[in-house]
């Protein structure tokens, strides 16, 4: 499937809309949830076009480092180190993945429980 270059996060790297930026640089952008689900809940994107983790492995090796990179250093900026922190991102549709372009989310500020939602 293509990238389509109009989902929000593509809008919002283009400034096209505006984010709460936490970080940023030649190849990262950090921004906060707009629908937080922690006391910290940060999203990281890449900037070039992908549309998943899955889609973004398929890229160069040292570029997926230095994201990887862009995200330890934004967890260590919003103070996350030493209480812990979550680390997701959704691929595709069981994976409930409702903006098709490859982000991070950094979760945080408090216990965060289970990993999942016992299921019934
Ligand atoms: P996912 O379900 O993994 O694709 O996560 C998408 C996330 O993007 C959700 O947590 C949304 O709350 C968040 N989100 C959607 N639109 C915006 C926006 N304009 N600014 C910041 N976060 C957003």
């Amino acid at each position: 499937m293509s990238y389509d270059p109009q989902n929000i996060f593509a809008r919002i790297l283009r400034g096209e809309i505006p984010c709460r930026k936490v970080y940023e640089d030649a190849h990262a952008l950090a921004f906060h949830d707009v629908a937080p689900a922690a006391p910290v809940h940060v999203l990281v994107v890449p900037k070039g076009e992908f549309r998943s983790f899955n889609d973004f492995m398929h890229h160069d090796a040292a570029e997926v480092g230095r994201f990887f990179q862009a995200v330890k250093k934004v967890a260590a900026e919003l103070g996350l180190v030493e209480s812990g922190y979550r680390l997701i991102t959704n691929h595709g549709a069981d994976a409930s993945q409702s903006v098709p372009h490859f982000h991070v989310h950094i979760l945080g500020g408090r216990p965060l429980g289970e990993l999942l939602p016992v299921s019934e």
